[in-house]
């Protein structure tokens, strides 16, 4: 069932203005908050929960313990250790209230996740308008804005609603493409370019790496594809992970499949979601590496691709 325009809300956990590296021309992006995926590689990991999460910046934190009392949840605690009190978090009993921002006086909390109508959302990024138009890059092609996330698919009547708003404006989405063909077709017309994600080609280590097989997303592509939508494959590149010989076939083979898709992107796995995992109050997933893949790895990528025909790879 669809909302009216002035109740239709969506979870967004930032935006960037001028970006350059998420569809033609300089862009402000979107990311929403809630993902039907779990990559256990997430650098966003703020973004798979649907609904408003705090953050604890512990390095940021003094110890004053103001939070403490303005909590209702018991999520602040002060701890008696060595005859001195400690601030102790629980995040796990958070209902993100924010209170506790109120009285820290030290930015060492920030609530991730902020709703938004479509009018809101236009309203909010209108400043941005000013560069959409200027033409960038070697095809001259305009900016716009991008939906990323999370996933975007989830909230389409939010997307419905703001298009319906801002028709003209170019738009893109990042896409995991898990989403049940009435969704995708809904939204297909309202999108201009999908940057598509195809992170691993077997769907059994698809589903251990990913909370879910790749099947849906596969037909979701080929029904994209089908209609004529402008699509760049996006190539999450987690080493030791899914730098497998079959992945460089699938990709291979997608790219083959597929020769409308002008472009396929490698985007190099980086340590940023250790980071924030850890002031989410999450452990870091033990599969991940430790660091960056690094210009090697990527080189290594773009001559296993080349070598199966595939000369239009490059790194994001
Ligand atoms: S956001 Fe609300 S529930 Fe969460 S820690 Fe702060 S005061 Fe407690
Ligand atoms: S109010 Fe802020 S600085 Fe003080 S204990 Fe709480 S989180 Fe730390």
């Amino acid at each position: 069932m669809t909302g009216s325009a002035t109740d239709i809300q969506a979870t967004v956990f930032d935006i960037q203005s001028f970006s350059l590296n998420d569809g033609p021309g300089i862009r402000t992006v979107v990311f929403f908050k809630g993902c039907p995926l779990h990559c256990r590689w997430c650098h966003n990991p703020e973004s798979l929960s649907k609904t408003s999460q705090l953050i604890f910046h512990k390095t940021l934190c003094v110890g004053c313990l103001q939070c403490v009392a303005a909590c209702p949840n018991g999520v602040h605690r002060a701890v008696l250790e060595d005859g001195r009190y400690q601030h102790v978090v629980h995040l796990e009993s958070c209902t993100g209230c924010g209170f506790c921002l109120q009285v820290c006086c030290y930015d060492a909390l920030t609530l991730v996740g902020r709703k938004y109508t479509p009018a809101g959302l236009l309203e909010r990024i209108r400043g941005d308008f000013r560069y959409f138009n200027v033409e960038t890059g070697d095809n001259g092609r305009k900016g716009g804005i991008t939906f990323s996330g999370g996933e975007p698919m989830l909230y389409a009547d939010f997307i419905v609603g703001f298009r319906n708003l801002m028709p003209e404006i170019h738009c893109a989405m990042e896409t995991s493409g898990f989403a049940t063909r009435e969704v995708v077709s809904r939204i297909a017309p309202l999108i201009d370019l999908f940057l598509f994600d195809y992170k691993v080609t077997d769907p059994a280590r698809h589903r251990e790496l990913c909370g879910v097989d790749n099947v849906q997303i596969l037909e979701n592509l080929d029904y994209l594809y089908g209609i004529g939508k402008e699509i760049v494959l996006r190539l999450p590149l987690i080493p030791g992970v899914n730098d497998t010989a079959d992945h460089f076939d699938g990709i291979a083979g997608l790219l083959k499949k597929y020769p409308g898709i002008k472009q396929a992107e490698i985007m190099p796995y980086h340590t940023y979601g250790l980071g924030k995992s850890e002031e989410l109050g999450k452990e870091a997933d033990p599969l991940l590496p430790k660091s960056a893949a690094t210009d090697e790895t990527v080189a290594r990528w773009l001559a296993e691709l080349r070598d199966r025909g595939c000369t239009n790879v490059y790194q994001s």
